[in-house]
């Protein structure tokens, strides 16, 4: 019999258990897009629910504008509204649902699901479910709001046209048997109708006589902010901002999208580490979610808040720190390796330099005849060394020479003594040189080149210096 392992008790089977290894390549090669939307089949390939809705919110708000007064009061309460329904999405809908960051309390899911409705996208169900595919497929045709194909369709193209593709497999089962969530589902035109219209009408109108400024401002135009604050998730926080924990993907951080998105624009952080209950790590950065949910937490609403470890989250950051480094070390001209210059036995080396001035330090043959004249310690001082090993006096004998100093001597390299370099020796290597950005796989190649050839001499070098001492050329 074939051992197989404990599986907790589960009352639900995931939609994709029986998924294939090859799942993302095989459905986009054996899968058909629709046809490309053009001039002749635009009107066919509309999704017009949502068209309706994303056209006549705006539209009511525009002309709300130009025929209601604005009273303080239902400014204010539209503010208010807007972080409410916002709230319904992030801390709701993204955040417990899609990515169950946290556990809520019956009540705050309740309140987190009638919030939600207000902002008038989908139910919990429908959302999450694309939601966790735009987080498994991130950047491909799997995901509904792709952001490689463009800005305006990540933001709202995608609703407008019935969608190109299915959006990839991705699990709810947990969701549909949650009853909050099968009960929002449910009733979900109702709780739209008075979660986004209803009660920003008779709120204001009840409160302060201004039913038709809570219509337009608290509900049309209130809405109209929700729903493009919500799409910069899938948009803008793809495209504009800073890379620190990954760059394989698009998602990215920034202040302005953090801004606009009741702080989901920390977007690259989010998408390295999605089961997180915060999207801001920093205290000073934007993430009113996140302070939501920990005043929740407080008020005993909220409870497993869900945060990696420091470390793991460090590790990413480092990672694109020191890929930045050697970006720029790319770009900086370095003194040629052991592995590029010729070695040059004792007698070659007091015969060449008869001809021209040639200076042995650590091991290595240095042309100083560009540098005579500008040595700080005068001509003199540098050519009684021509010919023979300066090393003493140049580290510390006659003067400690700076670490500029030395990474300048290091460029005038022009040979190697044989025998003449020592092991690893510190002096052998130029101080910008000491800690250097080297591959894993440098590592793997220098380890075996050492393991497998006699008379190799080796120090530490990303260009694997290495050469074998019998390779001995003239200058
Ligand atoms: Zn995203
Ligand atoms: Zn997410």
């Amino acid at each position: 019999m074939v051992p197989s392992l404990p599986t907790p008790p589960i009352d639900y089977i995931p939609s994709d258990v029986n998924i294939p290894d090859n799942y993302v390549e095989h459905t986009l090669a054996t899968t058909k897009e629709l046809p490309p939307i053009t001039l002749n089949n635009w009107w066919k390939e509309l999704n017009y629910v949502s068209t309706i809705v994303l056209t006549v919110t705006p539209c009511l708000a525009i002309y709300g504008i130009f025929t209601t007064k604005l009273v303080w009061q239902t400014a204010l309460f539209s503010v208010f509204w807007y972080f409410v329904t916002g709230l319904g999405i992030t801390a709701g809908y993204h955040r417990l649902w899609a990515h169950r960051s946290y556990n809520a309390s019956v009540p705050l899911e309740y309140a987190l699901a009638l919030a939600g409705a207000g902002a008038v996208q989908g139910s919990i169900r429908w959302w999450s479910r694309g939601h966790r595919a735009h987080h498994r497929y991130t950047d491909t045709d799997l995901d509904p709001y792709n952001a490689h194909k463009g800005l305006l369709w990540s933001h709202i193209g995608w609703m407008l046209v019935k969608p190109r593709r299915k959006p990839g497999v991705a699990d709810v089962s947990d969701l549909a048997k949650n009853k909050i969530v099968r009960w929002q589902h449910q009733w979900y035109l109702q709780l739209l109708i008075i979660m986004a219209f209803l009660i920003p009408s008779i709120v204001p109108g009840f409160g302060w006589g201004d039913f038709r400024g809570g219509f337009f401002y608290a509900g049309a135009m209130r809405l109209t902010f929700v729903h493009h604050s919500t799409f910069c998730v899938n948009s803008l926080a793809h495209w504009l901002g800073t890379t620190p924990f990954d760059d394989k993907h698009t998602p990215r951080d920034h202040f302005i999208t953090a801004l606009v998105t009741v702080g989901e624009g920390y977007h690259n952080f989010h998408h390295q580490f999605p089961m997180d209950y915060r999207n801001a790590i920093k205290w000073y950065q934007y993430d009113p979610t996140k302070w939501f949910i920990t005043v929740c937490y407080w008020l005993g609403l909220a409870s497993h808040l869900k945060a990696f470890p420091e470390g793991e989250i460090k590790k990413g950051q480092l990672t694109m720190e020191l890929k930045k480094l050697d970006r720029k070390s790319h770009t900086i001209t370095w003194p040629k390796s052991s592995n590029d210059l010729p070695v040059i036995t004792w007698e070659s080396f007091q015969e060449q330099s008869l001809t021209r001035p040639l200076v042995l330090i650590s091991g290595f043959i240095h042309d100083v005849s560009s540098f005579l004249d500008e040595h700080p310690g005068g001509r003199h001082l540098l050519a009684k060394m021509i010919g023979k090993d300066a090393s003493t006096a140049f580290f510390g004998g006659v003067y400690d020479h700076s670490n500029a100093a030395h990474n300048l001597l290091a460029m005038m390299r022009v040979g190697v003594l044989q025998h003449g370099l020592e092991l690893e020796s510190e002096r052998a290597i130029p101080p910008s040189q000491r800690l250097q950005i080297v591959r894993a796989v440098q590592i793997a190649d220098l380890i075996r080149a050492a393991d497998g050839g006699e008379n190799m001499f080796s120090f530490p070098s990303p260009a694997g210096n290495l050469y074998s001492a019998d390779e001995v050329t003239k200058l």
